[in-house]
């Protein structure tokens, strides 16, 4: 079982998290929900998102923390509309 490549961290419900240029289907990284969006990657999708300031400042933009703006929408869309209430909100 993978865990979270973060340094110390022993998170083991990881994201399977890919660089742009990786082909392959074998992902570069694995890293938690916390660590993934540090790393620059989307903890949902596990693209990287680094440097794209809908990601990077996600919430100022009223997006969620550490989700690209993909996933923020496909997630606002499987909930049927847009909820302020994101208590509610589980990924795996
Ligand atoms: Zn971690
Ligand atoms: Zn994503």
């Amino acid at each position: 079982m993978a865990h979270c490549q973060h340094l110390g961290c022993t998170e083991e419900n990881v994201t399977a998290c890919f660089y742009p240029d990786n082909e392959t289907e074998q992902p570069n990284e694995y890293y938690c929900t916390v660590h993934a969006a540090k790393h620059g990657f989307c903890y949902m999708c596990g693209q990287f998102w680094g440097g794209v300031e809908s990601f990077e400042f996600a919430t100022i933009f009223g997006g969620s923390e550490g989700v690209c703006e993909i996933c923020d929408y496909l997630a606002s869309a499987e909930l049927g509309e847009f909820d302020d209430d994101d208590d509610d909100c589980y990924w795996g």
